[in-house]
């Protein structure tokens, strides 16, 4: 499997798809719309998830209205009981992570009916806090769990979208930035590109004036190796990162890892700070696993 970004900033493809050869643009082509007399076809998709992060774009008050302008909402299970799931979608929100059996098909389906497809939220682009399973053993887990474990079919692991299927774009977070979501879909049916920066959460706290709470409190806090987009919300309230964002690209696991152990914490808890919501992701999966 190669990656296959179309840009720099949380754009991926795990997997090599034809399409994701070809794919050389996010956004809606306006001679299409045109064609087809009718607005960009929205469809919102959940797969193992707390619904939280489409509970952001249902929580866009303000703008709700001019989405439902703009966009024909085709599929959206949480929001409307009228549903057209066969698409095809112009642009496809996906939310949860890749967890039981049906979902592998399910998957295949949504990325063959949508020509833009996202993915949303920590569940979706790193498998989320239920990807700790995969650290462990499934069945295991389901027999201390369950009093009948024979009814539950789950997955072994549970994984991000994109390790299945091509994605055009993630946006990060537990749950998503409803700043990004907005410009996300703002570009995509403008043709741009979306205006999301790669960078660490540390830029955050330095454009918005907050104290470091590592250099002036000494607490542990994942924002040097953590994407920016949430605002530097933890930081905020003088609490370190805990990563929901997941790794930044690039990011410095090895030294995050050494500057945590100088401030006093255990192998033990350095490895649970990279193996929590976020912690299936490679960079912090790596990481978790030079601590075992
Ligand atoms: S990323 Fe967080 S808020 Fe979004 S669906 Fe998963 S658990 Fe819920
Ligand atoms: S500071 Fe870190 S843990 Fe807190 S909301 Fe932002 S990315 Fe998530």
């Amino acid at each position: 499997m190669t990656a296959s970004p179309l840009y720099s900033g949380t754009q991926v493809s795990r997997v090599e798809t034809p399409a994701a050869q070809g794919a050389t643009e996010l956004g809606v082509d306006p001679t299409e719309k045109d064609a087809r007399g009718g607005r960009p076809r929205l469809g919102v998709f959940k797969f193992a998830s707390c619904s939280g992060c489409q509970g952001v774009l249902l929580s866009c008050e303000d703008e709700l209205l001019a989405l439902a302008d703009a966009l024909e909402i085709l599929y959206f299970p949480e929001a409307s009981s009228h549903l057209q799931e066969e698409g095809p979608f112009d642009l496809a929100l996906v939310e949860g992570s890749i967890s039981a059996p049906e979902h592998l098909e399910q998957i295949q389906k949504i990325r063959a009916r949508s020509k833009t497809l996202v993915t949303i939220g920590a569940c979706a682009t790193s498998g989320g806090i239920q990807a700790l399973r995969n650290f462990g053993n499934l069945d295991d887990f389901v027999h201390r769990v369950y009093p009948r474990p024979e009814f539950i079919a789950a997955l072994a692991t549970s994984t991000a979208v994109a390790e299945h299927v091509k994605v055009d774009y993630e946006l990060r977070g537990c749950p998503i930035s409803k700043r990004q979501l907005l410009e996300l879909i703002t570009a995509i049916l403008l043709g741009r590109r979306p205006e999301i920066r790669n960078e660490s959460l540390c830029l955050g706290c330095k454009r918005y004036g907050y104290v470091c709470v590592t250099v002036a409190h000494g607490l542990p806090c994942l924002g040097p190796v953590t994407m920016n987009g949430c605002g530097a919300l933890c930081p905020s309230v003088g609490r370190g990162c805990y990563g929901c964002f997941g790794p930044k690209e690039g990011a410095n696991t090895e030294a995050m890892a050494q500057r945590m152990l100088q401030l006093g914490m255990s192998k033990d808890d350095v490895r649970n700070a990279f193996r929590f919501i976020t912690g299936y992701a490679q960079a912090f999966r790596e990481e978790s696993a030079r601590h075992e």
